[in-house]
């Protein structure tokens, strides 16, 4: 659900950091062909140029519109979204997604929005209106808005620019919320006003191959834009039932980070935005997920609804020490994907390919029993590696 688009299909850059080959028609079959993901959401359909391509693959019949919303490539139904910058005067930026049903409304909104953007062409620009009327013009266009990476120090809502959700918005025009990687569904439980939302787990993707690291299982009728707002809602039977993440502890922004002293500061203690490096005193410090989270807590422990999905933490392959790339191919070329080895493969099985040591330590981040130095200031958390 926050896939970007780094060209278009005639080369001109969206998002100029991602991909050359993101492409919109080259994502759709990394999910459909290599992934099997039955639903996506690509982030930078108001772009006209990422348009062009969308018109082009519906004229040549390789997709379609489908009558409940999204368009179908294959068994995968693409969910059209953009990412956008708010900000408000005397507080940092964060940035937002909206979905819309078809193409013909995201064009209409594509409109709207270029009085109010200097380059609609681009990824997550900054828009120059309040959010409250962003969050109007989503809704009267029938879309669904959702806060993007809500805790991160870097455009998060909670983490750059409020400390309520209900400051900048209207909690009742939210369709729910993006953890981000560097928080789970529990540290969410500190603040209250999130317990009516359903969490979802995305990461956005800068190269085909990782898309999908993060994901989110939905129980919905056949996949299309209708049921998964449905889903969001918890309504008619539909729901999120499960949020596969990153680990926490090894998101780039989960501890403060000092960046004087270059110290991630995984202490007890948080170290909240004001307060000094404990270690060298400087006050030049970003703080992380977890610190943030606890600093604008309103419940002293976590609180979970009964409704809430499991949340499964996940921890990439390329983190565990001593899997190289020759053990990830031969893992890849007998298990398929990423996930089944990390997910579904049984230890003996996994023994077979790799041996029994790389075997052990893929179980043990299956049982989240790996101990995890905790990441902070861009950097990610570590696996810790027993002498
Ligand atoms: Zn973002
Ligand atoms: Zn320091």
């Amino acid at each position: 659900m926050h896939i970007h688009i780094g060209r278009t299909g005639s080369g001109q850059a969206v998002k100029i950091s991602g991909s050359r080959n993101l492409t919109f028609e080259n994502i759709a079959r990394e999910a459909a062909d290599r992934k099997g993901i039955e639903m996506i959401g690509i982030i930078d359909c108001h772009s006209p140029s990422v348009q062009e391509d969308i018109m082009k693959a519906l004229d040549s019949g390789m997709m379609k519109e489908l009558e409940g919303g999204g368009i179908e490539y294959q068994d995968t139904v693409i969910l059209l979204g953009s990412e956008i910058e708010i900000r408000e005067s005397g507080r940092g930026a964060a940035h937002v997604l909206a979905f819309f049903r078809d193409l013909s409304t995201m064009q209409d909104f594509t409109q709207w929005m270029s009085r109010y953007m200097k380059n609609v062409q681009l990824s997550s620009q900054r828009i120059y209106v309040e959010p409250r009327e962003l969050q109007q013009e989503i809704l009267d266009r029938g879309g669904i808005l959702i806060p993007a990476h809500v805790f991160t120090p870097h455009k998060g809502l909670y983490g750059s620019m409020a400390d309520r959700l209900a400051d900048v918005f209207d909690l009742n025009g939210i369709a729910g919320i993006e953890l981000g990687l560097s928080a789970d569904s529990l540290m969410a439980g500190y603040i209250s006003e999130l317990d009516h939302f359903s969490f979802l787990t995305n990461s956005d993707a800068h190269s085909l191959g990782k898309i999908g690291r993060e994901y989110n299982k939905i129980v919905m009728g056949t996949p299309s834009f209708d049921e998964f707002r449905l889903a969001l809602k918890c309504k008619a039977g539909r729901h999120v039932s499960a949020n596969y993440g990153l680990n926490p502890r090894l998101g780039k922004y989960h501890r403060t980070y000092c960046s004087s002293c270059n110290s991630i500061l995984d202490e007890e203690a948080i170290v909240s935005s004001q307060e000094r490096c404990p270690y060298c005193g400087s006050l030049k410090t970003v703080m992380g997920v977890f610190d943030r989270i606890m600093s604008i807590a309103d419940r002293s422990k976590s609180s979970i609804p009964s409704y809430r999905p499991p949340y499964h933490y996940q921890v990439p392959l390329e983190f565990i020490p001593g899997l190289g790339k020759a053990s990830m191919s031969k893992l890849l070329a007998v298990f398929g994907t990423e996930m089944s080895i990390l997910h579904r493969a049984s230890e003996q099985d996994i023994a077979a390919v790799v041996g029994e040591g790389l075997a052990k330590s893929i179980v043990m981040a299956r049982n989240g029993t790996l101990e995890l130095s905790a990441g902070g200031g861009g950097t990610y958390g570590k696996v810790v590696i027993k002498p």
